[in-house]
């Protein structure tokens, strides 16, 4: 007879289906862009779940973002129906902090964790800096926190750094004890952050195989996409998950610290099948700690796993697809693979050329009309760019030119004081133990609560050891003035009130719409909402409304979790990320920046600010891979558009203040010249635009330092007059770019290049500025290079 999953099978070709029926331990699935990778999955899913090979409970899938993990769901829904109820897709992240929900006891924390956002994080380490007097040592919050982010993703704690730290070294002692009082003060608040939420569960697998054994017995099947951008901690994550079973694992003895493990059990059940799928091309987070080689080295830490290969491209026209392939063949070290599709060439691809950016975003208002008087809908059209400061130009002219658009960006939102405020309160009823929310909101609104009151309530509750959040309850106490003690009381009270409603000390589960209620009791009691009405500051009027918005966020959580509490809320409030918008995308534009882009299509697709220093990004420069990393991303763009690709920049840009000349792109150089009509080539826009350069030049010149990115000269590429190798067009770039001077190399030295890594220089030839140094580098073997242009440091 038929096979229950035959009309899932239909839709799709033959390795694709091969994929989805697959049954060995581990799978892999590389692929291109738009190859159906993510469809495979789903389609994989439901499989299982039509088959009866799996009860939804078995399944674990973990997406890239929540808004993919809410997609996912609904496709699989819509395949098999109600019986898809009990999968778990959702993020890392997500997934994480529903298992520590379930553990935390077991280490030291409760339920009722909050979850550090990386503003709060900064706020943390932000204090714990000044404490220790840490900028003498050059340490700076910022630094101190990507650090600790950092080696978290590695799986370091503080105390595996300091064995390997230098000791002679006084900031690397003073970094290790800010790591040490981090991490305390995260568990005395019975908080997580970001990266703890995965480290800490990895933590918890590897201390408690017991417990890992719940889970290593529960899911059956494990399916990761955009696996090429998972990190160290992640990818432990699941290994732990996809061990053979131990068996009947013992608790471990409380005292010794000792572990008994029986031999495993005969009936034991087989370790979880798990299926990966990525594209090394689209790997673009590697400065958050992305790790490619959980891609390169799968079958080697699988081994026996199966790979497929998936070519078709289901999503772009030919045009697009070949700008696509020529671009990233720029890239080394990878496998060459090409896309293909049998769609057809489709149209041009569009480039302009504007003098401003205000002019480029002109042209993109512009020609979304059009589009859309062509029949395409606004929710299937996008803008992407680089860095988010992009952003403000073309919000500009679309609100002038009245094209609805939309922001994809929800953490903006999270991040308003008045958010944060409210989320405090919140967090204070929530989880008392974190005191940097009871401090937050001691003096919001102004109460007359000042430092030397928060200092007195600190004492307090050192001296009486008990939480900061409690010694609020002994106003009388802490020794301050009468009218402050009403207010230190008062608050107190308005906390312990939305505490019995939100979460009642009956035990009784609190009604869905408790979270909202409590919301609007804690903003209204508090006097917070009065103080924002009585304001005459314009912007107060905005803040109400965003906490009119908190309240319906709040509603529509309870609406979608009828159980949920406070709790829950807030942890998915602090899992919102930037690809998981607020708002209904119907009927607008989608603006975000390349990053948030990876996953989505959109059938006419705006690449905005195609110009050197912005892709491939000016930051990316000093990192090893940055400027191939940077292709990639900008691969990632191109690969979005089903129909129609624009690519446009401006011939100058206004940031931080300045203006300054911008030069086209280099990765336009890379997109064969037949495939682009230029409306407004950037030739066009110098021959026409001489006097405004020379305008523009004269301007720099007169405010002094360096705003001008390239030196005086103003140095166009037409992009029809294509040069025939990356060398000479780096050739033309002028020599302050790039400038090694007589950097003195010899035989033996060893060097570092922006591209191919580490090296060790063979030889040097040549003259002046004609010496050629040949390097042999450690992974993308021996190349020739002018040393004076060539991004290159000694080591
Ligand atoms: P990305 O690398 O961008 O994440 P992907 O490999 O995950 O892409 P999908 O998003 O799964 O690709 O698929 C791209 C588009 O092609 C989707 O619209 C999908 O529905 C469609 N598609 C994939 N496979 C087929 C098929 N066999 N028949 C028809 N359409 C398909
Ligand atoms: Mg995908």
């Amino acid at each position: 007879g038929a096979r229950p999953d035959e009309d899932l099978l239909a839709g799709l070709n033959p390795p694709q289906r091969e994929a989805v029926t697959y049954r060995g331990r581990a799978l892999l699935i590389v692929a291109g862009a738009g190859s159906g990778k993510t469809r495979v999955l789903t389609h994989r899913i439901a499989s299982l779940l039509r088959n009866r090979e799996a009860w939804p409970s078995q399944i674990l899938a973990i997406t890239f973002t929540n808004k993919a993990a809410g997609e996912m769901r609904e496709r699989v829904e819509h395949l098999v129906g109600d019986s898809a109820r009990g999968m778990w897709i959702s993020t890392f992240h997500s997934a994480c902090v529903r298992i520590l929900r379930r553990e935390a006891e077991q280490f030291g924390f409760t339920k009722s964790f909050t979850i550090y956002d990386s503003g709060d994080s900064r706020a943390l380490i932000k204090r714990l800096v000044k404490e220790h007097e840490a900028d003498a040592f050059g340490l700076t919050p910022a630094g101190v926190q990507s650090r600790i982010s950092k080696l978290k993703n590695e799986l370091a704690d503080a105390e595996s750094y300091a064995r390997q730290a230098n000791p002679n070294d006084p900031a690397e002692r003073i970094f290790v004890e800010l790591f040490g009082d981090y991490q305390r003060a995260l568990q005395r608040a019975n908080a997580f952050d970001f990266d703890d939420l995965i480290a800490q569960t990895v933590y918890l697998f590897r201390a408690f195989p017991h417990v890992a054994d719940v889970y290593r017995r529960r899911f059956r099947h494990i399916l990761v996409d955009e696996y090429q951008d998972t990190n160290h901690a992640q990818y432990a994550l699941i290994h732990e998950l996809t061990r053979p079973i131990a068996g009947e694992a013992r608790q471990p003895y409380a005292d010794s610290g000792m572990m008994i493990f029986d031999a495993p059990a005969a009936d034991a059940p087989e370790p979880a099948s798990l299926t990966v799928v990525g594209d090394s091309d689209q790997s673009i987070y590697a400065f958050r700690g992305a790790d490619i080689r959980n891609i390169t080295e799968f079958e080697r830490d699988y081994p026996g796993a199966k790979v497929v290969l998936l070519e078709q491209n289901y999503r772009s026209t030919q045009n697009i697809l070949s700008a696509a392939n020529a671009v990233i063949g720029n890239n080394f070290d990878r496998k060459d693979k090409k896309l293909w599709t049998d769609v057809g060439a489709g149209e041009k691809i569009v480039g302009f050329t504007g003098y401003s950016q205000h002019d480029e975003a002109q042209f993109v208002a512009d020609e979304v009309e059009a589009l859309r008087r062509g029949g395409i809908d606004y929710s299937q059209m996008a803008v992407f760019y680089r860095t988010n400061s992009q952003s403000r130009a073309l919000e500009e002219i679309f609100i002038r030119s009245a094209v609805p658009y939309r922001i994809m960006g929800g953490t903006k939102f999270y991040e308003r004081a008045e958010i944060k405020d409210a989320l405090a309160y919140l967090v204070a009823v929530a989880n008392p133990a974190d005191e940097m929310a009871v401090r937050r909101i001691l003096n919001r609104p102004r109460r007359g609560i000042g430092d030397v009151t928060e200092t007195a309530i600190a004492r307090y509750a050192a001296e009486e050891g008990i939480a900061f959040r409690d010694a609020l309850a002994n106003a009388s106490a802490l020794g301050v003035g009468p009218r402050i003690q009403a207010a230190v009381a008062q608050l107190d009270a308005v906390l312990v009130e939305a505490t019995e409603l939100m979460l009642p000390s009956s035990g009784e589960l609190a009604p869905p719409s408790a979270v909202a209620e409590g919301l609007q009791l804690l903003l209204g009691r508090s006097g917070y909402l009065d103080a924002l009405r009585m304001s005459k500051d314009a912007q107060d009027e905005a803040r109400l409304e965003n906490l009119d918005e908190l309240v319906a966020v709040a509603r529509e959580f309870a609406r979608n979790n009828p159980e949920g509490t406070v709790i829950d809320f807030l942890a998915e409030v602090a899992l919102v990320s930037d690809a998981d918008d607020l708002e209904d995308s119907s009927g607008s534009v989608s603006l975000m920046t390349l990053h948030t882009a990876k996953g989505l299509e959109y059938d006419a697709v705006f690449l905005t600010g195609v110009e050197e220093d912005l892709i491939p990004h000016r930051i990316s420069a000093g990192e090893p891979g940055g400027p191939q990393e940077e292709r990639r991303l900008f691969y990632v763009g191109i690969t979005r558009a089903r129909k129609r690709l624009y690519l446009s920049l401006a011939m100058t840009r206004a940031q931080f203040g300045e203006v300054s000349v911008a030069m086209p792109s280099r990765f336009l150089q890379e997109i064969p010249g037949d495939l682009v009509h230029w409306r407004q080539s950037p030739g066009d826009v110098n021959s026409r635009g001489g006097t405004q350069s020379r305008a523009l030049n004269a301007r720099r010149t007169g405010g002094g330092s360096g705003s001008g990115r390239y030196g005086d000269d103003l140095v166009p590429l037409p992009p029809r007059d294509r040069p025939g190798s990356i060398e000479k067009f780096a050739n033309r770039i002028p020599a302050k770019v790039r400038d090694n001077g007589d950097m003195a190399l010899a035989p033996g030295d060893r060097i570092r290049h922006d591209d191919f890594g580490e090296g060790r220089v063979d030889a040097v030839t040549g003259e002046g500025a004609k010496r050629v140094a040949h390097v042999r580098f450690d992974t993308a073997g021996p190349k020739k290079l002018l040393v004076k242009i060539a991004p290159i440091e000694r080591l």
